[in-house]
């Protein structure tokens, strides 16, 4: 079956055309358009909501026609339409939601709304023959978990982080070092040329037991050396940077694969994956593949494209629904919060 999958829930509008078997793992891609609004946002430092929104309305059209078109199809080949539904900053949710029903409405098609952390946690199984359940580190832009993924609907959350997530503090960090959003990317460029031994950040709640994840601690750590820099030298050189980016990165890494290591504990054997935005971070993959073959674990890492936000793991995750759910139909409304486990999400901090 063919799917559209729009993507709308942060500052990428995203669409792509998806060929799946419902409730089957390993899907072709047919087109994957991702449109970037970091130009837009640029000037405030971060994303702002309202401009994220509209942009999002304006461009969904166009999108849509340049994934379609990339993949030689047309609107009458496509059988259903996904879209995100939430959790996200709301207006682009809206815009997504909106532009998704009247797809649907004028075409007759069936509408899915999709959780965008599942969309997140199934492409392990977009990309590779991965059985339920597996172990998964969600890790982007708003969210920092460890979950088995028991189904396509079915996440049990394992830990997480109790305050920033991983990707939060690599934007944060980009900012206190004026390195640009967003800062993963930044920070990581920064990061190959500096020491990482420079700095002795701390890897924060490694003496606590469970996979719990905390990164405000070590925001403020970089912070402060930052602090302590430009008090004695009135600033910061490429190299001061590089080595600041260097360390933070390090202890990142090193403090997810330390609890990565604690939940393959509980999970002996199983298919580690890691998915989000973060999860594109080479240092961070490396440490974590280190990790899973030492405990006889498969590690999956997807490729960098499906890291971020994509429309495709959106059409996906649809598709894993469809053998034995229903559609939604334009019931579908916009959701601000979706835990993914709704019984674990309220006493810790989920993320946005
Ligand atoms: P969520 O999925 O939690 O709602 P989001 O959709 O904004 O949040 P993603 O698009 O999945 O997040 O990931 C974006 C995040 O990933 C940003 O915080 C970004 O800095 C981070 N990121 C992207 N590339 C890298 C990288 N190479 N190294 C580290 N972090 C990265
Ligand atoms: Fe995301």
């Amino acid at each position: 079956r063919i799917i559209l999958g729009i993507e709308s829930s942060c500052d990428d509008t995203a669409v792509a055309l998806v060929r799946a078997r419902p409730g089957e793992p390993v899907a072709e891609i047919l087109a994957s358009e991702v449109t970037s609004q970091d130009a837009l946002h640029r000037i405030y430092g971060g994303v702002v909501p309202e401009i994220a929104a509209r942009a999002h309305a304006e461009r969904l059209d166009a999108v849509t026609s340049i994934a379609l078109e990339r993949a030689g199809l047309t609107l009458g080949d496509v059988d259903a339409i996904a879209v995100t539904a939430g959790p996200g900053l709301i207006g682009g949710v809206l815009a997504g939601v909106m532009f998704a029903k009247g797809l649907a409405a004028a075409r007759g098609l069936p509408l899915w709304g999709v959780n965008h952390l599942a969309g997140h946690a199934l492409t392990p199984r977009l990309t590779d023959p991965v059985a339920f359940p597996y172990l998964l580190l969600l890790v982007s832009g708003g969210h920092c978990q460890f979950l088995a993924v028991e189904g396509p609907e079915t996440f049990r959350r394992l830990g997480g982080t109790i305050d920033d997530a991983a990707g939060e503090a690599f934007d944060k960090v980009a900012k206190l070092l004026a390195l640009g959003q967003p800062g993963g990317p930044a920070v990581e460029a920064a990061a190959s040329s500096g020491d990482p031994s420079r700095f002795a950040f701390p890897r924060p709640l490694l003496d606590r037991e469970g996979c719990d994840l905390s990164f405000s601690g070590l925001k403020t750590a970089v912070r402060r050396a930052r602090d302590k820099l430009i008090e004695a030298q009135g600033g910061l050189s490429r190299a001061d940077i590089s080595d600041i980016c260097a360390g933070f990165q390090t202890a990142v890494a090193a403090t997810l694969a330390e609890k990565s290591r604690r939940a393959l504990a509980a999970f002996p054997k199983a298919t580690f994956a890691v998915a989000g935005g973060v999860a594109a971070n080479h240092t961070i993959r490396d440490a974590l593949a280190a990790v899973a073959t030492e405990a006889g674990a498969t590690f999956l890492a997807p490729p960098l494209r499906l890291c971020t936000d994509n429309g495709a793991m959106i059409a996906f995750a649809a598709a894993e629904r469809m053998a034995r759910g229903e559609p939604d139909g334009f019931g579908l409304e916009a959701r601000p919060r979706w835990p993914l486990d709704a019984r674990a999400a309220p006493m810790l901090g989920a993320g946005r």
